[in-house]
């Protein structure tokens, strides 16, 4: 059962992994279908519990959002890399460093971004995944040229070009090729350029990567249009705008109609310009995308101030203004919330792992602390067994033997239980001694104590007095049910195998039998007339037994 569960789940998560790789490839060619795929995956991971799947599934939402809200995909990309990274997920990691780029460069921070594509790119390396790692590299010529290194620029474009070009990453290989093309091109007239640009171009599209075909025939244009060739930039303009209608996307429709104005600009048309920025701005509203609206407004200002409308510029610009405001202040805000929550979230994992290791000190201090009560206890009992135990022969020893009488008195007390007392005396045994030496008497006396043990019930008590003198107590017994018990034992110990030992010398006991009676004071009452009756048996040529007799019979 637990088996086949686990393979159910092995087939779930397989196919999670597989609809994420799915997603996150389709995010280009495809944002509204790889949105929705993957909004369905994250629902099926977290049904699962599946971290990593989570994880994916958010980077692939985070990289979807970076086109559109690069504020938001920023967030979204750090929750994901907080589950990837505990994940040890490398390669997903390093895709999701790319949104965290996007955010940063939209923002201006170019060293940080760059310090990220960095850092993506030694995940992506040493995670072997080129796929990402060339992302990384046509990233890096983006973020030089951003800070107008075109030097720099044109070596990360040729790299990215090269590194991509048995086929790893056909759409990165293509835009690197692409924007190595604009750039040798803005420093060469050669019309080879404007030849690479249209493959460029051709094979993006082929790709299903709509943005980066528009984004070529926005370089194609602005090559045309530095070239003078004021149609054909329109016109490309005009191609790339269509194909970006075509497909749904927004913000390259709002990005392209910004490029198209300033084209107008530097042609002078002015009134094409403005009503360009005009649409730009209408679209942009109509479609929340609030950047382009914002640099809608500052270039539609600037086109009323080359018409001379000044009083509308400058209504404009004082728009363009606030909403810049408003939306750095955003930006600011986002920042700072996600700096709290990293803190946060930093501290929380220190406290955590903090709170882990004294979990494991206590852990250990509480095991050895089990350890140690354990020990005690068995040395306590063994204290116990010593403290209560004769040394030689094992049987219960004389303080032992009080105690349990004692107790048994009680009983008889309170409940009128009764219960025989019978003392039992090795016969001549200091002849043993002296006859075979000490030691053989101490032999002697263990088998002794080993025949009676196994001769009695398991709850009647046997001690030793001291010497060879011994003692029985037997529990919930009168007179009658002892002298059975008794007559056994002297048959047993007249059985006990000691020749090795003693010779055929014979090993015999007199034993003298007491039952508890209410005239007895204490346990010591009832010892006192078994030794009495043991005193009997002696006098009456030992080996037998002899019971006590009343005190008043015994006094008349
Ligand atoms: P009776 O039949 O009258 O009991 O004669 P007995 O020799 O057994 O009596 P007695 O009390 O005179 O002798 C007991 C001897 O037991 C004396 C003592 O040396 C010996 N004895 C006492 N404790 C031990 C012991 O632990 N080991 C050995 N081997 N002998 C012991
Ligand atoms: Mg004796
Ligand atoms: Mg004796």
């Amino acid at each position: 059962m637990e088996v086949s569960l686990r393979e159910i789940n092995r087939i779930e998560i397989d196919e999670i992994d597989a609809l994420n790789d799915k997603a996150y490839l389709a995010r280009a060619s495809d944002p509204s279908y790889a949105r929705e795929l993957t909004n369905e995956v994250l629902e099926r991971a977290q049904r699962t519990n599946y971290q990593k799947g989570i994880g994916q599934a958010i980077r692939t939402l985070a990289a979807i959002e970076a086109k559109i809200n690069p504020a938001e995909a920023y967030v979204l990309a750090n929750q994901a890399i907080a589950i990837l990274e505990e994940e040890d997920d490398k390669n997903a990691v390093a895709s999701a460093l790319m949104t965290v780029f996007c955010y940063y460069h939209h923002i201006g921070w170019y060293e940080e971004s760059l310090k990220v594509l960095q850092s993506a790119y030694e995940l992506a390396t040493t995670s072997a995944n080129r796929y990402v790692a060339v992302i990384a590299l046509y990233n890096m010529g983006v973020n030089s040229e951003e800070r107008k290194d075109l030097t720099a620029a044109i070596h990360y474009y040729a790299l990215a070009a090269e590194e991509s070009k048995d086929g790893v990453n056909e759409s990165v290989h293509w835009m690197s090729k692409n924007a190595l093309a604009k750039l040798e091109s803005m420093q060469d007239s050669d019309p080879r350029w404007i030849a690479e640009l249209r493959e460029a171009q051709r094979q993006l599209l082929a790709l299903q990567n709509i943005s980066a075909a528009c984004d070529s025939h926005t370089s194609l244009a602005l090559l045309f249009s530095d070239r003078g060739l004021y149609r054909e930039a329109i016109l490309e303009m005009r191609r790339g705008r269509q194909l970006a209608a075509k497909h749904n996307q927004a913000p390259t429709i709002s990005a392209m109609l910004l490029d198209l104005g300033e084209i107008y600009i530097k042609y002078g048309k002015y009134q094409s310009a403005l009503r360009t920025y005009k649409r730009s701005y209408s679209y942009a509203q109509a479609t929340g995308y609030a950047m382009s609206e914002c640099r809608s407004l500052e270039r539609m200002a600037w086109a009323e101030q080359e018409l001379g409308l000044y009083k509308r510029s400058l209504a404009h610009l004082y728009q363009h203004i606030k909403l810049k405001e408003r939306l750095m202040s955003e930006q600011s805000e986002n920042r700072l919330k996600d700096l709290q929550t990293f803190h946060k979230l930093e501290m929380v994992q220190a406290e955590a792992t903090l709170a882990r290791q004294k979990n494991d000190e206590l852990a250990s201090i509480n095991s050895e602390l089990q350890n140690s009560l354990e020990q005690q206890a068995r040395l306590q009992k063994e204290l116990m067994r010593i403290a209560s135990t004769d040394d030689l022969t094992g049987a219960v020893n004389r303080r032992q033997l009080i105690n349990d009488g004692t107790l048994e008195m009680e009983r008889f007390r309170h409940v009128g239980a009764p219960f025989v007392v019978t003392i039992l005396d090795v016969d001549f045994f200091k002849r043993i001694n002296d006859t075979y030496g000490h030691a053989a008497g101490d032999e002697v006396l263990r088998r002794l104590t080993k025949c009676c043990k196994d001769h009695l019930r398991k709850f009647d008590v046997f001690g030793r007095l001291g010497g060879e003198e011994f003692c029985v107590l037997h529990h919930d017994t009168d007179l009658n049910g002892a002298v059975v018990a008794v007559k056994r034992l002297m048959q047993s110990i007249s059985e006990i195998f000691v020749s090795d030992v003693i010779g055929d010398t014979p090993l015999t006991v007199s034993m003298g039998l007491s039952q508890v009676r209410s005239s007895n004071d204490s346990f010591y009452d009832v010892l006192h007339d078994a030794d009495m009756a043991l005193y009997e048996a002696k006098n009456a040529g030992r080996n037998t037994f002899k019971i006590c007799k009343s005190r008043y019979l015994e006094a008349a």
